[in-house]
């Protein structure tokens, strides 16, 4: 299966994945609205959503992502206390993925710190559409749209086997003990 390298956009955060394919995660559209205010925050809207306001995401487990350089230049901010952690870097604002709590093998890699723009349908495969439509910023076409049921259960029966294969770990953000490698600011 193809790694694909990780880099932000100034180039000082370098890594890579491992086990990627189509198969092996699950790329969507994701249009909520935390996905559009995240972008928002980094001041990146234009580089991160696409014309409807989705961002293209990659799930994949977390143990399958390496930081290889810059790791001091990650931070992560949570839009509300339970919310996800998303994690971005500082040098570049270049928004990285969105990750749950330690025991959690999951991240969603956002498309900016992959880089494979160019190789990225055939990498990863074409997204499974554009799911929370109604956050969308222009009516989405029925084409693009996803069946947010069928890619929740996918999503969800992918995480069940991640977790039991143990892939929450090792993480590139919390330590094996389960705390944070850097603690997030939260927004109100
Ligand atoms: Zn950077
Ligand atoms: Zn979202």
């Amino acid at each position: 299966m193809p790694e694909i390298k990780l880099k932000c956009s100034c180039g000082k955060v370098k890594g890579k994945t491992k086990n990627v394919n189509e198969s092996s995660g699950t790329r969507i559209m994701c249009c909520c609205d935390d996905c559009q205010s995240f972008a928002q925050y980094l001041n990146q809207e234009s580089s991160v959503l696409d014309q409807y306001g989705g961002t293209d995401i990659f799930q994949m487990p977390i143990s399958n992502i390496k930081i290889t350089e810059g790791i001091e230049q990650i931070s992560s901010v949570r839009l509300s206390a339970k919310g996800m952690y998303r994690r971005y870097t500082i040098c570049c604002n270049t928004p990285i993925g969105n990750t749950m709590g330690p025991g959690v093998p999951f991240i969603g890699v956002i498309h900016n710190f992959m880089d494979n723009a160019s190789t990225r349908d055939e990498e990863l495969g074409k997204n499974r559409g554009h799911i929370q439509t109604k956050f969308a910023r222009q009516e989405v076409p029925t084409e693009l749209k996803g069946s947010s049921l069928k890619i929740i259960l996918r999503s969800l029966s992918k995480l069940i086997v991640w977790k039991i294969k143990g892939l929450n770990k090792p993480s590139v953000f919390f330590d094996d003990n389960g705390k944070p490698i850097a603690k997030p600011n939260i927004l109100n």
